[in-house]
């Protein structure tokens, strides 16, 4: 079902506004007409209301004039009726004037020409009254009343008229009697009354000449307009006409017009606003009622119109909803059932595609499997309950010698690898006596060209219900590829590339392993001596021939891996975990072996090597319970054995731990202070005997370490030459030695020389004469300044290298002192054999004379020899004048010692020669 709603929604939208249209189009036509009647009606209001004004007004004016006139009547009348009790006429007239209002003269003109008259005023003596208007003309019409035509009055000079009477009085026949009356009263009176705010009365006599206006230009002028004038009276021949002025009818109009207007405006826009509320009251229900349809159109029927009403719309509404409900009761049934009716459709279906499909499946599988087995990589086996082979993929087999038919699986165990053969057997019973769920095996067979390759060996038997075993199905693959692979990395992770021996990782994991379950044992931490000297020397490529050439001969010597794991540990580092032996005469032995193989002389092809190595044995449990604490045992005991004892082999004991770890901190902490440099050097003067002149300084290493605070030479320096790094340490000190002695040369103008301290391990060094050079000509320093002392030392007695260097060093211009005289090794032969400056006499020695006339003696005999081969001599640890006293007499050249100067640093040098030369 369909429903038009664009229309329902267009007549529903249009409905509001075609009902305000509506009522729109109403209000407007009401307020024309209304408009309309209310000018009309203000019209015709004002306009009555002014024609009843001047209608009143005319009236008013009527009455006013209409007294003036009976008072000016009523004058003459009482003239005429009372005249018998006039006596003096001037009295009576006054009287009669007195009981009058409006006039404004009354006289009497007598037909003897006497003329009375009240209120009395100025009358020439030739006035005769008889040939006044007023007199002839009363006389003319006898008995009547007669109205003069307005005229200025000669006394008041004012305009006025007069009403005169002929009459007969007692005494006096034809006397006229007359009242005169001031137009400009009469006006003042008329212009009393008003009509609205601007109109108006006028007054006419009977000539329709104007006698009353409120312009009193007007006044006496004739007005022919007069028969235009709706509004008027006659009152005794005379006209009262009232003017309504326009403007006054137009503003009252507007005015009221107006009025009406805005109140009746107002009262429509009530009116709108109250049609406006009732709209909207009966639209919106149907608007909303519209707005849920459109949700219902969008298939919503959960939705509701959510009014409630009384009326009609209420009533629809109602209707609506529940209509709605039912739709969407039905819906949801409707839904059930469709959905009901789908599925059981697809379940058809579904079952249709599956029953297809199993049909397929089986005709291809046939094909399939056919396809597989000639194609696969994989063979495919199958036994029997006998284990005959009672299948085998044709083409994969081919490559092992195995019986053209019957073959079993007996003959194919005989093709498994020796190492590998017991293991298959134990999986293989394995799975078929626990019915575990898949037999799978990796081992090595015998391929036809008598090559072993890797196979990966999957199955799975199968038992009848009885649980017997009534056969197995599986397939072979060929791994040797991924094996070959998992080799490699596992060689990669584990051993060293260079020598293939197992590697530090290896050898920690596996001694880890080994310690922890419980094992005795013991480390050989073998580390080749000087290696590091090969590899400067001959290149990396011959200390890499060497190490490789020790790698294989200790990989023989210690091959059982029952007994032995053997590792290279580290560069020159070798170590050798000995499983289960403890005895120490059978170590000694095992460690003799390895001493012996590691020392026996290689062949290079230029030049043949006699290697040797320090080597450190720790024994487990006794020295330690886990393998990291072993492990750095057998290495403290190695750094005894080469930097302390001197000796090949050290066993590991408590005692030299400490020492062992100190010494190695002090190794460390030394590298660590030559890359941050970290050393200083101070300088001891050296004096002239005679003059006690500073002549020259003695340059002697300081040493800040960070990590070990303040250390003295005598605990480093050892350390420094036995670990080599006294290289460095040396040519730190000449250069800045030379540095030093270039600022106060140049500075103080002087030839001061500086003697510096030279280990015997610095001149083993082929290049230490050119790098010396290379400083003093780097700080432009003449040779002849700088003295090199050196100790007497083993090296230096057994070494040419070391001779040579000293010679090279001399040649070059340098000088030689030999130090430390008088103790170690010092012999007379040293004072001839090396290219010597000076010597310098040992305190120890200088102490020693000052008690001993013996060593007195000898050393002033030492003295005289020394100088007549050109040898000066120092002398030592001078701290008092005794001393100087003693050196006198032995006859030395110059003296060092506390009393000259302790060793200070640069700046103190220079600030005391600064004194100096102040
Ligand atoms: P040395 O060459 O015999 O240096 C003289 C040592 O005696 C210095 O000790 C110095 O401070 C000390 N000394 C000087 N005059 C007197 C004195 O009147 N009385 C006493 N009791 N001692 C005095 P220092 O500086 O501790 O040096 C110790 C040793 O360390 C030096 O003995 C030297 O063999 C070595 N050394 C110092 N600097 C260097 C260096 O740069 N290179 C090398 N290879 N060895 C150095
Ligand atoms: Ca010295
Ligand atoms: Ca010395």
């Amino acid at each position: 079902m369909k429903y038009n709603f664009g229309a329902i929604m267009f007549r529903g939208e249009s409905l509001k506004a075609k009902m305000r249209r509506g009522t729109a189009f109403i209000m407007a036509a009401f307020i024309a007409i209304m408009g309309l009647s209310v000018y009309a009606y203000s019209y015709y209001l004002v306009n009555s209301k002014y024609l009843s004004e001047a209608q009143s007004a005319i009236k008013y004016t009527e009455m006013l004039f209409y007294q003036t006139y009976e008072d000016a009547i009523r004058a003459i009348d009482m003239v005429q009726n009372h005249h018998d009790i006039a006596t003096d006429y001037a009295s009576f007239l006054n009287v009669i004037y007195d009981s009058v209002n409006h006039v404004s003269t009354v006289y009497i003109g007598t037909e003897t020409g006497e003329f009375y008259l009240y209120p009395k005023r100025f009358v020439p003596s030739h006035f005769d009254p008889r040939v006044r208007d007023w007199y002839t003309h009363a006389m003319d019409q006898k008995d009547s009343y007669v109205w003069s035509e307005p005229y200025v009055d000669i006394g008041t000079e004012e305009l006025a008229i007069t009403i005169s009477k002929a009459m007969n009085l007692s005494h006096l026949n034809n006397v006229v009697v007359g009242v005169d009356i001031l137009l400009t009263d009469i006006n003042r009176l008329v212009n009393t009354v008003a009509i609205g705010k601007n109109g108006y009365i006028i007054l006419y006599d009977s000539n329709q000449r104007i006698l009353a206006h409120k312009d009193d230009q007007m006044i006496n002028r004739i007005d022919e307009s007069i028969n235009d004038h709706s509004l008027k009276v006659n009152v005794h021949g005379f006209i009262i006409s009232a003017v309504i002025d326009q403007k006054d009818v137009n503003r009252d109009f507007f005015l009221l017009f107006s009025i009406l207007m805005l109140f009746f405006t107002g009262f429509v826009f009530i009116l709108d606003r109250f049609n406006i509320t009732m709209i909207n009251d009966m639209i919106d229900p149907i608007v909303k009622l519209k707005e849920t349809m459109v949700l219902v159109k969008e298939g919503d029927y959960s939705v509701k119109c959510d009014i409630k009403r009384s009326d009609e719309i209420g009533f629809l509404i109602d209707g609506f909803n529940e209509t709605i409900k039912s739709v969407l009761d039905n819906s949801i049934e409707m839904q059930a059932l469709y959905e009901e009716l789908y599925a059981s459709e697809e379940t058809l279906q579904d079952q249709y595609d599956t029953l297809f499909e199993h049909k397929e499946f089986i005709r291809k599988s046939e094909e399939r499997y056919k396809m597989i087995f000639e194609a696969s990589k994989e063979g495919l086996w199958e036994m029997d309950a006998n284990k005959q082979l009672s299948f085998l993929t044709p083409n994969w087999y081919t490559q092992f010698s195995l019986p053209d038919a019957n073959a079993t699986y007996e003959d194919w165990l005989a093709l498994v690898h020796d190492e590998d053969k017991d293991y298959v057997k134990l999986v293989f019973d394995d799975h078929i006596g626990n019915h575990s769920d898949r037999y799978l095996c990796e081992y090595r067979l015998l391929n036809k060209e008598n090559a072993y390759i890797w196979i990966e060996s999957v199955g799975k038997a199968r038992y009848n219900d009885m649980g017997d075993f009534i056969g197995m199905s599986g397939s072979h693959l060929d791994i040797t590829i991924r094996k070959n692979y998992e080799l490699k990395i596992y060689n990669m992770a584990y051993k060293d590339n260079l020598t293939k021996l197992y590697n530090r990782s290896y050898f920690e994991d596996y001694l880890k392993a080994f310690v922890n379950s419980g094992n005795t044992g013991c480390i050989l931490f073998a580390d080749i001596n000087n290696f590091k000297y090969i590899n400067d020397i001959y290149g990396h490529t011959v200390g890499d021939d060497i190490l490789v050439t020790i790698a294989n001969r200790l990989s023989h010597l210690f091959a059982d891996s029952k007994k032995y794991l053997l590792s290279r540990f580290s560069g020159d580092e070798f170590i050798i975990l000995v499983k289960h032996v403890e005895d120490k005469e059978l170590l000694t032995f095992i460690v003799a072996m390895l001493t012996k193989e590691i020392e026996k002389p290689i062949e290079g092809s230029h030049s043949h090597f006699k290697i040797s190595a320090s080597i450190g044995v720790t024994t487990f449990p006794k020295d330690g319970l886990s393998s990291e604490i072993l492990l750095q045992n057998a290495d403290i005991a190695m750094y005894h054995a080469k930097r302390v004892s001197r000796k090949s082999v050290y066993f590991y004991d408590e005692n030299i731990k400490a020492d062992a770890v100190k010494t190695m901190e002090i190794e460390n902490a030394l590298r660590h202070g030559i890359e941050n440099d970290e050393f200083l050097v101070h300088y001891q003067p050296i004096v002239d005997i005679h003059t006690e002149k500073m002549i020259s300084f003695e340059a002697l290493i300081r040493w800040h370490s960070s990590s070990l605070g303040f250390i003295y030479p005598n605990d480093f320096i050892s350390i420094a030459e036995r670990t080599g790094l006294i290289t460095d340490i040396g040519l730190i000190v000449i250069e800045k030695s030379c540095a030093f002695l270039k600022t106060i040369n140049e500075r103080f103008n002087e030839a001061f020389t500086v003697s510096i301290n030279i280990s015997a391990i610095q001149l083993l060094d082929e290049k230490f004469t050119r790098r010396v050079e290379a400083i003093l000509n780097k700080y432009d320093i003449p040779n002849h300044l700088i003295t090199l002392e050196i100790t007497e030392s083993m090296t230096l007695d057994s070494n040419e290298q070391a001779l040579r260097t000293l010679f090279d060093l001399k040649n070059l211009n340098l000088s030689i002192a030999l130090d430390d005289f008088g103790t170690g090794y010092s012999s007379f032969e040293n004072l001839i054999r090396l290219p010597l400056s000076s010597i310098k006499i040992d305190r120890s020695i200088m102490k020693d004379s000052m008690s001993n006339v013996h060593v007195f003696k000898l050393l002033e005999s030492i003295v005289e020899f020394a100088h007549k081969i050109n040898i000066d001599v120092v002398a030592e640890g001078i701290e008092n004048e005794d001393y100087v006293f003693m050196s006198k007499k032995i006859k030395v050249d110059f003296l060092q010692g506390y009393l000259f100067g302790k060793p200070v640093s640069e700046e103190e040098i220079i600030e005391r020669l600064n004194k100096k030369g102040g």
